[in-house]
């Protein structure tokens, strides 16, 4: 039995997505054009399309909130934007 896609998005708010649906595999891009691999509902990849990456990611914000229990914005801003510009000293 094929392992069932999950909708990255979805995952994220802890949503059940119906296994029936058809998935969609597409990429999101990184600040260097690398792209990274992701899985969207039908909802979902019609929401990125309509809005295109950057507003479609900034929609979902809350996920990056919620991932840490904060809601300290400017925080995660700073933070954000710092892990991003030393990405490669991660690994
Ligand atoms: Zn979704």
């Amino acid at each position: 039995m094929a392992k069932s896609k999950e909708c990255t998005i979805c995952k994220h708010y802890g949503k059940e997505v119906e296994q029936t649906e058809v998935m969609d595999h597409t990429s999101i891009y990184d600040n260097m054009g690398n792209a990274v691999p992701i899985v969207l509902c039908r909802e979902h990849s019609v929401d990125l399309f309509k809005k295109g990456q950057k507003k479609f990611l900034m929609s979902h914000y809350q996920i990056l909130v919620d991932l840490v229990d904060s809601n300290e914005k400017r925080f995660l801003e700073v933070l954000e934007q710092t892990v991003k510009k030393n990405v490669d000293a991660l690994y």
